[in-house]
């Protein structure tokens, strides 16, 4: 027997309807690329939304058609993410980081049928729209006064496409599973393959982001995302800002520390997010200047492993919380937050950090396991490690246009690519990449480990580690590190610095210092490349 609920589908626009309705007062704080602050509120974004879905339907853009965005942290961003995905297309976020050749491969991949872009990237398109033979036409994200001298015949002013609308428009009701939006994974091996969400999955994503556990966004909130909407949809915070009439503060192309630091005092922030580099900068910048944070009480750490020395500063010396989070452009994106539990509350501060450096516990709506190479769970031990698998409504179940095959097992678990212990109370540590653990004799060791301890080694600024072929042992790890300027580190230093926390088996066999390490559009290290230039590396040991 059925239950008899009204069968109302869950529609992106019904989120920015909400914002427009019940918190339409509440701001859109934006730095510009043209320069100046600009101030919004949702009552607007969600009239200009619509003004922007009535021009589309002019251009003839029509339902499940794919728009691409080349563009930083903004109002008009904002209104392109609602306008696109309410009316029944696809907002497609471009990471403007990317190899220009890859942005042309992926806007062709999509089938674009317009992209809007930034000031920034005009030269960019230039340089990219002969290759682009689908693209109708590129919508400068600006006003008349600001248009751009350009090469280019099909560029359309942002400004006059939307104010030429009355906004007299409803939100087109259609099926939740509809595509709403598109984000190419940054494809640190082969082509970038595309994570394609639905209504349906954002809305629950959503739902998730709000809940206290998962991020608490709530209206009392003004939230900074520093981590970018070309990035698994700013970690799925413009649409759970909507949904609870939270305040947004958005950097544009500003990401340094000063710039973040004062639009975060100006602002009243309350919660920002972003990934470990960009808070390094921001740390920097507070203590070489002897500054506190006034309204920020909590940051979300995620993309890569959130170092204990940045947890301990900011909880420790500034008083904001961590909350250290764990996803991928896969999963909307988020799987796991570490928030502590209620009988920590007594624990000693270095054991709550213990606690913080895992990546979390999984969030509603997400199942989590770990398995062996043969599908075999490990048991949830905080010891076993093993391929980390997850499933649920917000999780991809394969990539855009049947790139990859089938990326989900009978059981529907999608193999994340990573690899992690799971511990009684559920809390997952990430231990390495799948292809990236180093397998010796038999043995895993991760290179995550090496690495952080070789860091910690006076120095030594940043190091990876890769596995390399071994005539006995199968592959053997490989430290490669970058000095401190003039710092005269030595091969025999680093490997006396690691003796010390680990086992004799888990020991590089070589340390090579290099000027520079190579890294992903996401600022990963791009260990591919690495494995490629050293793979015929001679070890001493070999
Ligand atoms: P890309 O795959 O293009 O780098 P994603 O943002 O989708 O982009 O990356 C997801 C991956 O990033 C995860 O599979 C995981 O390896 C890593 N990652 C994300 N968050 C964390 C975290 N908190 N700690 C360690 N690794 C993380």
């Amino acid at each position: 027997m059925l239950g008899l609920i009204q069968d109302r589908p869950l529609l992106i626009s019904s989120l920015i309807e909400y914002a427009g309705t019940y918190h339409g007062d509440v701001e859109i704080v934006s730095r510009t690329v043209e320069g100046p602050i600009h101030r919004t509120n949702y009552r607007n974004v969600n009239s200009r939304a619509k003004k922007l879905a009535q021009a589309l339907g002019k251009l003839g853009v029509e339902l499940g058609d794919r728009i691409g965005t080349l563009a930083w942290n903004g109002y008009r961003h904002v209104e392109i993410y609602f306008g696109v995905s309410g009316m029944g297309a696809v907002c497609h976020t471009i990471n403007p980081r990317l190899f220009p050749e890859q942005i042309a491969y992926i806007a062709n991949h999509a089938e674009d049928k317009y992209i809007f872009v930034d000031l920034t990237f005009v030269p960019l398109i230039e340089a990219l729209a002969k290759e682009l033979p689908n693209v109708k036409g590129f919508v400068v994200m600006t006003d008349e006064a600001h248009m751009p001298e350009s090469s280019l015949d099909n560029l359309i002013c942002y400004e006059t496409l939307v104010e030429a609308e009355d906004g007299d428009y409803e939100w087109p009701v259609f099926d939740e599973n509809t595509a709403s939006s598109l984000c190419y994974t940054s494809g640190t091996t082969g082509n970038p393959k595309g994570v394609l969400y639905s209504n349906r999955s954002t809305v629950l994503h959503s739902f998730c982001v709000c809940t206290n556990d998962g991020l608490g966004v709530c209206n009392r909130d003004s939230i900074l995302p520093v981590v970018p909407m070309f990035h698994a949809n700013a970690w799925g915070i413009p649409y759970a800002a909507a949904m609870s009439g939270a305040k947004m503060v958005m950097p544009g192309a500003a990401m340094d520390g000063a710039s973040i630091y004062e639009l975060m005092e100006a602002e009243g922030v309350t919660l920002s997010a972003g990934v470990p580099t960009v808070w390094l900068m921001l740390l920097g910048h507070v203590k070489e200047n002897n500054l506190k944070f006034s309204s920020m009480n909590r940051t979300v750490i995620g993309g890569s492993a959130a170092p204990r020395s940045m947890i301990e500063t900011f909880v420790n010396d500034y008083g904001v919380n961590v909350v250290h989070a764990w996803g991928m452009t896969e999963m909307s994106p988020l799987g796991t937050t570490g928030n502590l539990l209620k009988k920590h509350d007594d624990l000693p501060e270095d054991e709550k950090i213990d606690i913080r450096l895992k990546q979390g516990r999984a969030v509603f709506g997400v199942d989590l396991k770990i398995a062996d190479d043969d599908g075999n769970e490990l048991p949830r031990d905080g010891v076993a490690f093993g391929r980390l698998m997850v499933r649920g409504p917000w999780i991809t179940s394969g990539y855009f246009r049947g790139e990859g095959g089938d990326v989900i097992d009978d059981e529907m678990w999608f193999d994340t690519g990573d690899v992690a212990t799971l511990d009684p109370d559920g809390y997952m540590q990430i231990t390495d990449r799948s292809k990236d653990v180093i397998k010796s004799g038999g043995e895993w060791i991760s290179s995550i480990d090496v690495e952080n301890e070789a860091i910690g080694c006076p120095g030594v600024v940043e190091a990876a580690v890769i596995a390399v072929p071994h005539p006995k042992w199968d592959e053997r790890p490989l430290v490669i590190a970058v000095k401190e300027e003039d710092h005269p580190v030595t091969r025999e230093e680093v490997i006396a610095h690691l003796e010390s926390t680990l086992a004799k088996w888990q020991l590089p066999d070589d340390v090579v210092f290099v000027d520079e390490l190579p890294h992903t559009a996401t600022g990963k290290l791009l260990k591919t490349k690495l494995r490629e230039e050293y793979k015929d590396y001679k070890l001493p040991t070999a």
